[in-house]
């Protein structure tokens, strides 16, 4: 009997959980690690954040799905990991004391997510700083209140400026910070408090719809258009202020202090601000059989597992080479450990690198989204399937082979709400297929916006919750 462990039920090692489960459970042993007893579906987070959803409608009980799934569930959080032994050590949920658990394993899927990094800018955070996150439920439950009270005093007559985007020069996420500052837009409008608003995107992309993936070109209605264009026209139409190639420094509680491309400093005051927090790995300690600390040879130096990519190449060659790409995303090391989602390290950057004159380097970090994360989760459990039942895995996808599509909710109302629908193909640019300036299928990648973007959101919001809760047709809705 094979034993699986998978440390994480986001959508990468949930993702994993449903096929190892459906496929193995009844026969072997697959047992989940999650910090929380329920599925969070972060993506809603933005609506939280605006107080159109409620924060209870973006959860749902994990135990009942992983019992129908034959997953064993322990609700807890892992804190060693002994590879050479291959076993994880995990602190048991209890009624406020903390047990400490051995969990054995023949094959390990780390999907822990990311440690949301504030610490790494002075003042940025709602712990310990002066800004709002909606990364978390807690945060975004705060984002709303923050943002409820500013249009209350707005309603009185006051004026107020809200500044939204990264709080980190090396950032990522920025495709959630765009969908809550035009969600903000949207809200103030039905508030009839626009005008009493300066909104400001302030953002570490090298231009505005970059979004962590060098931007996208499409067609569209004929003609080819950039994705820079098309969100700097949205920023027009709802009259944010757009200040990119911003790495932001410090926060104090009137301003954000940022240095820009140029190796200039400055700040954007502020009276509300939601900034994304740089993400690094889960720590966990990982302890060889002597008990040495060997997590060097599983994690880089930001706490990301190293899987089967070529590291530590310089950006034009790592970019030019599909090879550079993960296909397994199994740990060269450790054969039984692979990482899924946020939690492996990407081999580079996908959007263009940028160092100041002050040796600052502004550059957005890949986004490993929803989607990204759940396909790489199926990818792994597959292959986690294949080694046990036929010994050696058939199954392996690229970021440079695999889609992503994004609806930016911009405003959720089913009347006037609207969305930006983006798809591209592939996600990392191959330019060795595709040798075009973008590297990407230009009849796959695409960009719409409209009504029809806010009703696929809402169809999205209940479709994934239908299938991360393992009900009848799971499998046939795509990750
Ligand atoms: C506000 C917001 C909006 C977003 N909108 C979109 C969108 O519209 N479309 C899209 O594709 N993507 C979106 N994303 C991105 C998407 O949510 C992430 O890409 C995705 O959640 C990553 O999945 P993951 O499984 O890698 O990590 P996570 O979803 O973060 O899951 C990691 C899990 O591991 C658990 N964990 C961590 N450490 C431990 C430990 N030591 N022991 C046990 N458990 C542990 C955590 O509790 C968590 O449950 C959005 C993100 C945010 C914040």
């Amino acid at each position: 009997m094979a034993r699986v462990v998978i440390i994480g039920a986001g959508f990468a090692g949930h993702t994993a959980a449903l096929y190892l489960g459906s496929t193995l459970g009844t026969q072997h042993d697959i047992t989940m690690i999650n910090t929380s007893e329920r599925f969070l579906y972060l993506p809603s987070l933005v609506w939280v954040g605006v107080g159109h959803m409620k924060p209870e409608k973006t959860r749902f009980s994990l135990r009942p799905v992983y019992d129908r799934m034959h997953v064993h569930f322990l609700p807890g959080k892992a804190v060693e990991v002994h590879p050479d032994e291959r076993f994880v050590v995990a602190e048991k949920n209890g009624d406020g004391v903390n047990q400490q658990v051995r969990v054995d394993y023949d094959h390990l899927i780390v999907a822990t997510g990311p440690r949301l990094n504030f610490a790494a800018t002075p003042g940025l955070g709602p712990e310990a700083g002066h800004t709002h996150s909606i990364c978390t439920e807690t945060h975004a439950v705060a984002s709303r209140d923050a943002y409820l009270e500013d249009v209350a005093r707005m309603k009185k007559g006051e004026r107020r400026k809200l500044v939204v985007g990264t709080g980190h020069p090396g950032a990522t996420c920025q495709g959630a910070a765009f969908e809550y500052i035009t969600n903000i837009h949207k809200d103030l409008l039905r508030h009839g408090v626009r005008d009493r608003a300066e909104l400001v995107w302030l953002s570490n992309e090298r231009a505005p719809g970059d979004f962590g993936v060098g931007g996208i070109t499409a067609r569209r209605r004929g003609r080819l258009l950039s994705s820079e264009a098309f969100i700097a026209a949205v920023f027009r139409e709802y009259g944010i202020a757009s200040q990119v190639r911003r790495g932001v420094l410090e926060v104090d509680e009137n301003a954000v202090h940022w240095e820009d491309y140029e190796g200039r400093f400055g700040e954007t005051t502020y009276d509300f601000a939601m900034l994304i927090p740089q993400f690094t790995g889960m720590p966990l300690k990982y302890i060889g059989a002597n008990g040495d600390d060997v997590s060097a040879k599983v994690v880089n130096p930001a706490g990301f597992v190293i899987v089967d990519g070529i590291y530590g190449r310089p950006y034009e060659t790592t970019i030019g080479d599909p090879q550079s790409w993960p296909r397994v995303y199994q740990s060269p090391e450790y054969g039984s450990i692979f990482a899924a989602g946020i939690a492996f390290a990407p081999p580079g950057p996908i959007s263009q690198p940028h160092v100041t004159p002050n040796g600052t380097s502004i550059t957005a970090a890949p986004p490993r989204t929803g989607m990204v994360s759940g396909v790489i989760g199926r990818v792994v459990a597959k292959n986690v399937i294949d080694l046990v039942t036929l010994g050696r895995m058939t199954h392996g996808e690229r970021l440079t082979e695999m889609a992503a599509a994004c609806i930016a909710s911009m405003g959720d109302s089913l009347w006037d709400g609207s969305a930006a629908t983006i798809t591209m193909y592939p996600v990392v640019p191959d330019h060795q297929r595709y040798p075009n300036d973008d590297g990407r299928d230009a009849f796959v990648t695409h960009m719409e916006m409209g009504l029809a973007g806010a009703w696929m959101k809402r169809m999205l919001h209940s479709a994934f919750r239908h299938k991360l809760q393992g009900r009848v047709g799971w499998r046939l809705i795509p990750e």
